[in-house]
């Protein structure tokens, strides 16, 4: 009998695609999420803040979290079902959601409930997660604060915004269905750590330093901004990322605004996410790459700022025929072209040229 050839593409190998395109399709979030702001790394909150660098997840990873999601509304169900009274969305229809300093700090949790038994009378925030079993069984010997300080955060961040004093977070392990809840205290010195935390990351033109400058230091070693932080990946060219651009306090909605100090505009999140061709790095993000050395004023009151490379060699972040933002993290591939003086001579014979890619011939009028 012949044998069945394994195909390229597999049942299984298309529906993980599937999310994984839908996962990189994902728009970072605008804001600082009070779902991460316990994470031990002041750097990699600001790095994802600002835009720096679009988080890959596999698509496995990409389904298993949309399993998470799911499993949020049918413990709702359960509690409702147990005659918990459940609220998952406020008037209006949405979320309940929590902003402070200045609209930049937000989150929304999965509920608010009213008649748990383990304290009929208090209202909880409410919260689910699903682990697996080597994490739950740990869990349950540590405590969520040892184990998971992120979702105690994430506690504190709801019930502070919420004003109220208790949260429940249910867990519920995947692999043999055990649900193990845990009740927080609100903590009013931990949750103004944590928000002048937030503040200190909102305020802060450049990112802080990293939690270690060791490439494979554990933390770093898994991290999305890892290629930003110990390699020489050049940070996504975005409003965030441009030394012209800052953080302002919330417009109605509570929503944390942006402005760009060059064109005196406050900048829309569609604006943000394009930037434009007067973006300037903020200097420190091409640490890796060079150093800068000097800055010019350019017309329109922008500047043009130069950086000199490891081998001498120097180039400048402005206007045509200087490099574009967008050309320098092409360029960053083989940094040394950035430093070709034939290369910026051919530019300046034809302003139109832009540099496409770091191969040979990587050069398109
Ligand atoms: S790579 Fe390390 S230092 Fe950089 S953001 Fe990630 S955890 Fe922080
Ligand atoms: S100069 Fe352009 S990229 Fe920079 S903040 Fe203003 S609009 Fe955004």
């Amino acid at each position: 009998m012949a044998e069945i050839p394994t195909p390229v593409a597999t049942t299984a190998s298309v529906i993980h695609a599937l999310y994984a395109a839908r996962s990189a399709a994902e728009q970072p979030r605008p804001y600082l999420g009070w779902s991460e702001l316990g994470h031990p790394c002041e750097r990699y909150l600001w790095l994802r803040w600002r835009w720096v660098a679009h988080e890959q997840i596999p698509g496995r990873l990409a389904r298993l979290f949309d399993t998470g999601h799911r499993e949020e509304a049918r413990v709702l169900d359960d509690l409702r079902g147990a005659g918990v009274t459940v609220w998952d969305r406020n008037d209006d229809g949405r979320q309940f959601g929590v902003a402070s300093v200045g609209g930049h700090l937000r989150g929304h949790c999965d509920a608010v409930a009213l008649g748990l038994p383990e304290a009929p009378k208090t209202p909880h925030v409410v919260d689910v997660k699903t682990i697996n079993t080597k994490r739950f069984d740990e869990l349950l010997k540590k405590g969520m604060r040892a184990l998971y300080p992120k979702y105690w955060a994430q506690a504190q961040g709801y019930m502070g915004g919420l004003q109220l004093e208790r949260a429940l977070f249910i867990f519920v392990c995947k692999d043999d269905d055990r649900i193990h809840c845990e009740r927080v205290e609100f903590d009013l010195v931990e949750y103004q750590r944590l928000q002048a935390r937030a503040e200190g990351i909102v305020r802060s033109a450049e990112p802080p330093p990293r939690i270690n400058t060791d490439p494979a230091w554990f933390e770093c070693k898994f991290c999305t901004f890892h290629p930003v932080c110990h390699g020489q990946q050049v940070a996504e060219v975005n409003c965030r990322t441009c030394a012209h651009s800052t953080a302002v306090p919330e417009d109605d909605e509570n929503r944390g605004r942006w402005v760009c100090e060059l064109e005196r505009v406050v900048l829309d999140e569609a604006t943000q996410r394009d930037g434009c061709n007067g973006h300037r790095f903020i200097p420190i993000l091409l640490e890796r790459v060079a150093e800068q050395v000097g800055a010019v004023d350019e017309p329109g009151g922008n500047a043009a700022v130069s950086y000199r490379l490891a081998d001498g060699s120097t180039f400048t972040n402005g206007y045509p025929p200087h490099f574009t933002s967008r050309e320098i993290r092409v360029g960053a591939a083989a940094p040394q072209m950035l430093g070709d003086a034939q290369l910026q001579a051919l530019k300046a014979e034809h302003p139109g040229a832009r540099l496409v890619s770091a191969a040979p011939a990587g050069v398109a009028a």
